[in-house]
């Protein structure tokens, strides 16, 4: 179905507590900062409204995304895939006596960390890393020694198994996640996380988000505009995606507007000029060069949407 067609069709359905924006600007949607457009893009206020907005999509073979906070996205310069957000009603943290946390998919993870840290549960692994508690359990975020999912005991999903979406709670096992992935079969949407984890003294964890964020500080740039590291670290090697593009002098190297972090060789950043198609070509040119010279493929971290 073409492009225009889905607009009025999503229009004639009448959905409530969707808010439907056309053609709009994808600055604000990844921390790339790039100004696309996106024909279509939805910010779902309730379970009901996203069940039944996925329902028509899936209809009508609509391609869509689900979105956090984009962090950990590159959205083409013209995307014509559905972009879906969920709203305010999905940004809580609720704190159980028996050491459960609950959290929506679009609680931002600065505030889920000093939340948990009022409440002795230390989750400063994460601190400093940006997003959404939905984007960070889809891609299983972290660092080398602890992920997300580690402290996941279910989630509350939308999934698409045949041709309606079915809400469903799942209790996560080792299966269904590794590094940086979850796998859950036909997935639509998380929409609630139930964390598991023991309490710890408060300044322990104090001293823990300090340190995570002066390490993080000095390694990565974290006040330019990127989505974090974009290759995956290869399983097949001894270096990291970051060591082996830094091995080939790749530092610095500019693609349009696009750039290689002088920090972090695994970071490309939108030098404020870039369109999306230069952060795409760059990412290829670098994974060509380190295929070519260490017959090794990089696989991307960072997801692409409307490419
Ligand atoms: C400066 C910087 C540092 C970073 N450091 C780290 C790091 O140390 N470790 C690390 O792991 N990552 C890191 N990242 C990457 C990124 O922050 C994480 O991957 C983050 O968890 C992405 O969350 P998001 O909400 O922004 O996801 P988005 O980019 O919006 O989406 C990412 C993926 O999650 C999916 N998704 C989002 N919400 C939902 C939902 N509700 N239901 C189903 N799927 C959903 C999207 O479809 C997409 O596939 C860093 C990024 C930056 C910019």
């Amino acid at each position: 179905m073409k492009i225009e067609e889905i607009k009025t069709y999503i229009r004639s359905a009448k959905i409530d507590n969707l808010e439907i924006f056309f053609d709009y600007n994808t600055r604000n949607l990844s921390t790339f900062r790039i100004n696309g457009k996106c024909s279509i893009f939805i910010i779902a206020n309730t379970e009901e409204a996203l069940s039944s907005l996925i329902n028509i999509l899936n209809e009508n073979n609509a391609k869509y995304y689900i979105i956090g906070s984009g962090s950990n996205t590159l959205i083409s310069d013209y995307c014509n895939d559905v972009i879906i957000k969920l709203g305010r009603k999905f940004d809580y943290i609720e704190f159980y006596d028996n050491g459960f946390i609950t959290a929506g998919a679009s609680c931002m993870l600065g505030k889920f960390i000093t939340k948990c840290y009022k409440n002795k549960y230390d989750f400063s692994f994460l601190a400093g890393i940006p997003g959404t508690i939905g984007g960070a359990i889809s891609g299983n975020c972290g660092d080398k020694l602890e992920t997300i999912c580690d402290y996941v005991e279910s989630i509350e999903c939308l999934r698409l198994p045949k041709n309606r979406v079915v809400k469903e709670k799942i209790k996560l096992k080792p299966v269904n996640f590794g590094y940086r992935f979850l796998k859950i079969d036909n997935l639509a949407a998380i929409t609630k996380v139930f964390f598991k984890k023991d309490k710890l003294e408060k300044e322990l964890i104090f001293i823990n988000i300090k340190e995570r964020i002066k390490i993080k500080k000095e390694v990565q740039p974290l006040n330019t505009f990127n989505c974090g590291c974009f290759f995956k670290n290869p399983l097949n090697s001894k270096k990291t995606a970051g060591e082996l593009i830094d091995s080939l002098g790749l530092k610095g190297f500019t693609y349009g507007g696009a750039v290689v972090s002088a920090k972090h060789a695994n970071f490309i950043e939108n030098s404020k000029m870039a369109v999306s198609e230069d952060i795409f070509n760059l990412a290829k040119l670098i994974a060509g060069l380190v295929n070519k010279n260490f017959n090794i493929k990089l696989e991307h971290e960072v997801k692409l949407v409307g490419f």
